[in-house]
Order: C-alpha cells, then structure tokens, then sequence
C-alpha cells in the first residue's frame, strides 16, 4: 500500500471519499472505503468478502485468476 507523506497519516482525509480518517481504518475513513480501494485494484468486478482481510498469498492468487481471465 502507498500513502502520502504530505501529512500525518491521521490527518489525510480518505482517498476514496475526502472525509476525514479514522484511526481504526486510516487511511481511509471506514472499513467499507478500505475494502472498496483493495478490491479496485484486485478486481473491480469481484465481490470480495468485507469482513475477512486477505493475506498476501490470496491477493496474489486473485491477482493471477484476473490476468487470465482479461488476457486477450
Ligand atoms: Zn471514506
């Protein structure tokens, strides 16, 4: 994951929606931003499951099932 470094963690607003962040979910504002910036670039089209977090092994896995599928 990458963030700004403009300023402190706490104090960047969400990247998905501008609200400010909240500790428990920061960058982002809400689990619900969290999940939605983690699916956009795992696979917008997936219905990811929002309550469990993914392991690096999963995303990866994932990230190999979307290249196949969108291989021309
Ligand atoms: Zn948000």
């Amino acid at each position: 994951m990458t963030a700004k470094l403009t300023e402190k963690p706490s104090k960047m607003p969400c990247p998905q929606c501008n609200k400010p962040s909240a500790e428990a979910f920061k960058p982002f504002c809400s689990k619900r931003c969290a999940d939605v910036d983690l699916g956009k670039w795992l696979n917008e089209s997936y219905a990811l499951p929002s309550q469990e977090p993914l392991d690096e092994e999963a995303i990866e896995q994932m990230i190999q099932a979307q290249e196949i599928v969108t291989k021309e």
